[in-house]
C-alpha cells in the first residue's frame, strides 16, 4: 500500500484536499486566484521598477554625456531631474567605493553630494 502524500497550500498552508489535482499546489480555487492576483500585483510591481531604474541609467547617461564624460558631478543636477535614489540593481565595490548599479552606469554618492560617475 502506498502512503497518501500529504500536501499542504502554498498560499494558506491548509492541507490540499485528495480530490485537488496531482501537480496543485493550492487547497482551492480560491487560494489559487489569489495567488495569481499578487503575482500580477508583483509582475506589475517589477515592470515598475525596471522602468524607473531604465530613466535612472537614462538620466546619468544623459549627464555623462552632456558633461563630456566628468565622472565628477553635483547630485543636485541628478536630483533637479527627478532621479530616483531608491531605486538600483543592487551594489557592488569599485576601487574600494561602494556603487550603486544601474545598467550601463553605476554610481557612487559621496557625503559632501558629488556622485562619481562609473560606466560599464
Ligand atoms: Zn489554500
Amino acid at each position: 500500500m502506498i502512503a497518501p502524500k500529504i500536501r499542504f497550500c502554498q498560499l494558506c498552508g491548509g492541507l490540499l484536499p485528495d480530490y485537488r489535482n496531482g501537480n496543485s499546489k493550492y487547497c482551492s480555487g480560491e487560494c489559487y486566484d489569489i495567488n495569481k492576483a499578487n503575482e500580477a500585483i508583483v509582475a506589475r510591481k517589477k515592470k515598475a521598477l525596471k522602468i524607473i531604474l531604465l530613466r535612472n541609467d537614462n538620466l546619468v547617461h544623459d549627464i555623462y554625456t552632456i558633461e563630456g564624460g566628468n565622472i565628477y558631478v553635483s547630485a543636485k543636477i541628478l536630483i533637479d531631474k527627478g532621479f530616483n535614489w531608491e531605486i538600483n540593481a543592487g551594489d557592488t565595490t569599485l576601487d574600494n567605493l561602494k556603487v550603486k548599479k544601474l545598467i550601463r552606469y553605476g554610481y557612487t554618492l559621496f557625503t559632501n553630494q558629488t556622485v562619481k560617475i562609473w560606466k560599464f
